[in-house]
C-alpha cells in the first residue's frame, strides 16, 4: 500500500485533468487500479483524513493518464476492466466495453417476465464481454441461459467473467453466428435479448478515435444502414422462439420506428419501442404472436 496525502491526491488529479481526459475516467483509474473507490473519493472532500492508502503509486497511476491520453486507447482497456450494472468484467479490444445506456435493457427483460416463477430459457445474442447474459443470469438463478458470439476471443472473456461470479451455474456460452449455434434449441427460447452492432457506415466513420481504433468493429458496424444485424436477427427469431417468446433489442438512436417495423414484418405483436436515461427511443422488445 501506498500513502499519499489527501492534498497530494487532489493536486495530483488537478494536473492530470489539466494534461486532457474527464474526471469519470481519471476516477475509474484511481478505482479500479489504486483500489480508491468513488464513494471513499467523495468522502474525501468532507473528511480532514490526512492520508489515503492507494494500491499502486500515483507515478504508476500517471503513466497509465498519460498513454489514455496520448494515444486515446480506453481507459477500461489500460485498466484492463469495466464496470456495469454490479458487475466487474474483464474487457480487452475483443469486445465491446459494455455501455451505461445499455443497462436498462435488463430491467426491461426483468419486468416483461415479472410474473412467470418458472424456469425460462434466454439467449443472449453477440454477448461480447458478457454483461447481458451475465446480468441476467445471476438475477435469475432459476433461469436457464444460452450467451453467443461469433469471436472466439470474445467467448473467452465473457467464460472468464461469469467463472468469476458466485453461483455460476445456469449460463451457458457458444461460439457461432447470431442464432447459428442454436439449432438445438428451435422453438424452445422465451427469451432473446442482443445488442447487436447497428451503428450506420457514415456514422461509423465518424466515431470518435477511442472508439474506432480500440473498440471490435464487428461489435458496432451494422452496414450501410446499421440494420443488417437487427434484420438478420427478427428475421430468424420465429424459428427459435417459443410461441408468445420476446425478443429484446438495442438500436442506434434514430432507428426506433424502423426496428419497430422490422418486427412487425416478421410476425411479432405488443412491438413498443421503450427510451433510455436520456429519452432515446434505445430499445424495441415484441412478443413471437
Ligand atoms: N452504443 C454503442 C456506441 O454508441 C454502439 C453499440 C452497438 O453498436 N451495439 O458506441
Amino acid at each position: 500500500m501506498f500513502n499519499v496525502s489527501t492534498q497530494k491526491l487532489l493536486s495530483w488529479k488537478k494536473k492530470q485533468l489539466l494534461i486532457g481526459g474527464d474526471v469519470q475516467s481519471l476516477n475509474f483509474l484511481l478505482d479500479s487500479v489504486g483500489g480508491l473507490s468513488n464513494k471513499k473519493l467523495n468522502l474525501i472532500k468532507f473528511k480532514s483524513e490526512q492520508n489515503i492508502k492507494l494500491k499502486v503509486n500515483l507515478e504508476y497511476l500517471e503513466i497509465l493518464w498519460d498513454k489514455h491520453i496520448s494515444s486515446s486507447i480506453p481507459i477500461q482497456h489500460l485498466c484492463g476492466l469495466a464496470f456495469w450494472r454490479d458487475l466487474r468484467l474483464e474487457v480487452s479490444n475483443k469486445v465491446l466495453i459494455p455501455r451505461p445506456e445499455t443497462e436498462l435493457i435488463i430491467d426491461i427483460a426483468l419486468e416483461t417476465f415479472k410474473d412467470r416463477y418458472e424456469r425460462i430459457t434466454f439467449v443472449d445474442l453477440g454477448t461480447g464481454s458478457g454483461a447481458i447474459s451475465i446480468a441476467l443470469a445471476l438475477k435469475n438463478p432459476q433461469w436457464f441461459g444460452i450467451a453467443t458470439d461469433i469471436d472466439k476471443n470474445a467467448i473467452e472473456i465473457a467464460s472468464r467473467n461469469y467463472a468469476n461470479c458466485p453461483n455460476n451455474s445456469n449460463l451457458k456460452f457458444i461460439c457461432g453466428h447470431w442464432w447459428e449455434p442454436l439449432k438445438n434449441f428451435e422453438g424452445e427460447i422465451d427469451l432473446a435479448i442482443s445488442n447487436p452492432p447497428y451503428i450506420p457506415r457514415e456514422t461509423y466513420e465518424k466515431l470518435p478515435t477511442e472508439v474506432k481504433k480500440y473498440e471490435p468493429k464487428t461489435a458496432l458496424l451494422g452496414g450501410e444502414s446499421g440494420l443488417d444485424h437487427i434484420q438478420e436477427i427478427v428475421k430468424k427469431a420465429p424459428i427459435f422462439l417459443r410461441e408468445k417468446g420476446f425478443l429484446i433489442l438495442e438500436n442506434h438512436f434514430n432507428q426506433g420506428d424502423k426496428v419497430k417495423n422490422i418486427f412487425l414484418e416478421n410476425g411479432f405483436t405488443l412491438v413498443k419501442v421503450l427510451q433510455d436515461f436520456s429519452g432515446i427511443g434505445r430499445f424495441t422488445i415484441g412478443r413471437y404472436k
